[in-house]
């Protein structure tokens, strides 16, 4: 078992409800923090937190403009609530691409807003971005969430530029496909865009690129996110970590 090194820690990590974002809340409770479990879906995260010893915050990302004024304490923030589209450009829903790019982008810069003056003052923060092999490579039928996470690349850079001085380092985690509620979902809108059988988008579609031939697990993510939040991470900062099964070495 891993010592306590975030004991005394608190962590919020959005979208924890589900997927990496639960993962990650196990691993950074394991590892001794304590957990915020900011969500959507407040019975799930109200569940996931009881089950951590952590607290829910039943959240909706997409609105923005009530996270202008928000005062967060947080040492350690994974900025992880995410959600997919997948059509083409010509068909791309306008109000679909916004909300993307208010959960997935500005929701990430007023969280690192709201805490980090309280970083700032302890003089330690850890700031885990959960982008994307897609922060880093497109897909096609992919616009909004490519140019989300894209944006969230900038955002992670600039954090740890400002924040390098005062102790607080901010990093990006790639990953390919994932096995979580997300993708499963994904499947069969993949089957639509690309013209083939739902049994064939995980082989022809998903992992065409990567030289693994299986979906990353969650808590592989989770491990990843663990560390970056640790002491031994310190100067690890601007960075982005792939988990993408060789996936961007082409
Ligand atoms: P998931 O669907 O399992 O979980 C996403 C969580 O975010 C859910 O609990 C949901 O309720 C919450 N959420 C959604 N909209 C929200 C909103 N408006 N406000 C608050 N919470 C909201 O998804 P996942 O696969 O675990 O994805 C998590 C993150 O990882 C996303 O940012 C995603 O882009 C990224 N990612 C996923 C994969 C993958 O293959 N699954 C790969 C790379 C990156």
């Amino acid at each position: 078992m891993t010592e306590q090194d975030l004991a005394g820690r608190r962590a919020v990590i959005t979208g924890g409800a589900s997927g990496i974002g639960r993962a990650c809340a196990e691993e950074v409770a394991r590892r001794g923090a304590h957990v915020v479990i900011a969500d959507l879906n407040a019975e799930a995260a109200s569940a996931v937190a009881s089950e951590l010893g952590g607290e829910a915050w039943a959240v909706d990302l997409s609105d923005t403009a009530a996270l202008d004024t928000l005062e967060l304490q947080a040492d350690i923030l994974v900025n992880n609530a995410g959600i997919q589209r997948v059509s083409p450009i010509v068909d791309f829903d306008p109000d679909a691409f916004r909300a993307i790019q208010r959960i997935m982008l500005e929701a990430p810069f007023l969280l690192i807003r709201a805490v980090l003056p309280g970083m700032y003052e302890r003089g330690w923060g850890r700031v885990v971005n959960i982008s994307s092999v897609h922060g880093l490579r497109a897909s096609a039928f992919k616009s909004a969430y490519v140019a989300a996470k894209h944006g969230l690349e900038g955002l992670s850079k600039v954090t740890a530029l400002e924040g390098g001085p005062r102790g607080v380092t901010s990093n990006c985690i790639n990953p390919g496909y994932v096995r979580t509620p997300l993708v499963e979902k994904q499947i069969a809108d993949q089957a639509k865009a690309h013209g083939i059988a739902e049994s064939e988008v995980i082989e022809k579609v998903m992992l065409t690129e990567s030289a693994i031939k299986r979906l990353v697990e969650a808590s592989e993510v989770a491990s990843l996110a663990g560390w970056l939040a640790s002491d031994a991470a310190g100067m690890v900062t601007g960075a982005s970590y792939t988990m993408d099964g060789g996936w961007s070495a082409r």
